[in-house]
């Protein structure tokens, strides 16, 4: 059961002290508090854990300083979209918003190579008018002796060079809870010139200290990667354990799933699982066809699978596309094959815009069959 309480209700106010005490008084009950920010407004949200059947909701919502009860199933129970929940999921970060009403496009290296490529990358990403991108600073690889990644000591000049650009926020992925140290300390020493969004890989969807660690913490939104050989249930699960510890800025990324069933893909395409996951809970949902389609392949018709896939889950009400571009693929220290040309970037964002302009021409079409 989650109680939402009145906006200035917080710790030290004298309703705050009068509904502990009384919430203190019921058996078995453990209550965990959570600041909320959302992009409107912050309120104070109280999870009750334990048997809470046995409370009324009317019982609830007469105590001091309590504005809502949420009545929660079991499933998911902060990011689930449960019977009559209709708080929207949103979050403002860097001037960006995020929710399942928003699209944000993050075009980018997968991993770092030179600053002559990062900076290239953010100049065309700036002339397209994008503000968001990704750059791999720690990559997680199969073998042990391929590029790792260049670490903390390409932070710096990435964070310099995507600011000079007017870039607001990067998706960087991390693999270990130092790595938040690094990117703060770099940020504090370049003077914050732009937002990170911590990505967690499909690799580490399951690594529960990780994801303890970053849910420990509000500053950086995530954007968790769906395991590629889990389900879908036990992915929404993880994001559950990063709202759990009290960061929800969180959006879900599909990815694509490991099986030869999705041949010739790099893995089977599986953005039909965009509105599932919309519907089963609040989190905006982020498709990622670099890694799902895994190459350039072009259709009998042209179009790239990549892009084909793109536009099906956007289509589909996709929130966020991570997907790979390199200024000279050739050069590019990992997964170059799938990467996207800078010349193709104007082109992708008009296919994307054609894609999204279905999607909301759909969204309507079925409200107006629905309203009869
Ligand atoms: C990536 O986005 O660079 C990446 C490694 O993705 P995934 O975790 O989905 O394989
Ligand atoms: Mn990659």
């Amino acid at each position: 059961m989650i109680l939402i309480l009145n906006d200035q209700v917080a710790p030290g106010h004298a309703d705050y002290d009068s509904l502990m005490s009384a919430l203190e008084r019921l058996p078995q009950l453990q209550a965990r508090v959570h600041r909320v920010e959302g992009a409107v407004r912050a309120v104070t949200e109280i999870y009750l854990i334990g048997p809470t059947e046995q409370l009324s909701l009317e019982d609830m919502s007469c105590l001091p300083g309590v504005e809502r009860v949420v009545r929660v199933s079991q499933e998911y129970r902060i990011l689930g979209r449960h019977k009559g929940e209709h708080r929207a999921l949103a979050w403002d970060h860097k001037g960006v918003e995020f929710g399942q009403e928003h699209l944000h496009v993050f075009a980018g290296l997968c991993a770092v190579d030179t600053p002559e490529h990062v900076e290239a990358m953010c100049r065309g990403l700036r002339d397209n008018g994008q503000v968001c991108t990704r750059m791999g600073a720690y990559k997680p690889r199969t073998s042990p002796y391929a590029f790792q990644g260049h670490g903390r000591s390409c932070l710096d000049y990435v964070f310099e060079i995507a600011g000079k650009y007017g870039i607001r926020i990067i998706a960087m992925e991390i693999t270990h809870e130092q790595h938040m140290d690094e990117i703060r300390a770099a940020l504090a020493h370049t003077g914050s010139p732009v937002g990170v969004m911590l990505q967690i890989g499909t690799r580490n969807t399951q690594n529960f200290e990780l994801l303890k660690a970053v849910g420990r913490q509000q500053e950086f939104p995530v954007l968790l990667k769906r395991g590629f050989g889990i389900t879908l249930d036990e992915s929404l699960n993880a994001a559950e354990y990063l709202a759990s510890e009290g960061n929800q800025k969180i959006v879900f990324g599909l990815r694509g799933m490991k099986t030869n069933m999705g041949d010739p893909h790099r893995n089977f395409v599986d953005f039909s699982h965009v509105p599932v996951v919309r519907r089963l809970t609040r989190m905006p949902v982020c498709i990622d066809p670099s890694h799902s389609v895994g190459s350039r392949s072009r259709g009998a018709d042209g179009v790239l699978d990549l892009v084909h896939a793109t536009a099906q889950g956007v289509a589909a009400g996709a929130n966020m596309i991570l997907v790979d571009f390199h200024p000279n693929p050739a050069q590019a220290l990992v997964d170059g094959p799938q990467a996207l040309l800078m010349r193709e970037l104007p082109y992708f964002l008009e296919d994307v815009a054609i894609a999204r302009d279905a999607y909301l021409r759909r969204a309507a079409l079925a409200a107006r069959y629905a309203a009869g």
